[in-house]
């Protein structure tokens, strides 16, 4: 795994005006994870822009989500990731809220339902490996609040 620390330099294009992003001295591991947070919050930011156009706001000033720590999304990266695409669109400034939630499963041996991190779902009940994820892979938008015009 590269772990090596210097200057990494992210190209995001296709955004804005085409922004280039120097994250000094970041692992350049941060890559892959932020290039994971753009991806979401791509999808994130056609759903607001949308939801904002259909209701006539001039404004986006609020977003509240909540994600699941399966889909392995950072919530600094999710934010830094947000303020790039943001840029000149309907959703520049708005506040971002992340709130994260904990993976939970379902015991397929003995139905136990328990919340667990990312790397221990075995059954805490009868120790059986063999179990579902029932929370922790989901992204989704509380709230957004917006300005509308006077
Ligand atoms: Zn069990």
């Amino acid at each position: 795994m590269q772990t090596d620390r210097g200057a990494c330099f992210l190209l995001i294009e296709g955004y804005g005006r085409g922004k280039c992003v120097l994250l000094a001295d970041a692992p350049l591991l941060h890559y892959t994870y932020l290039m994971h947070e753009l991806g979401l919050m791509t999808g994130v930011m056609g759903v607001v822009t949308q939801a904002a156009e259909e209701a006539g706001a001039v404004r986006v000033t609020d977003i509240s989500l909540s994600v699941g720590e399966m889909t392995e999304a950072i919530e600094d990266a999710l934010v830094f990731a947000f303020e790039a695409l943001s840029e000149g669109t309907i959703c520049e400034g708005a506040a971002l809220h992340v709130n994260m939630g904990k993976p939970a499963s379902r015991c397929l041996e003995c139905g136990a339902e328990y919340e667990h991190d990312r790397f221990h779902m075995t059954c805490p009940t009868c120790e059986s490996p063999f179990t579902e994820l029932i929370a922790g892979k989901e992204m989704k938008i509380d709230s957004i609040e917006v300005d509308l015009p006077d």
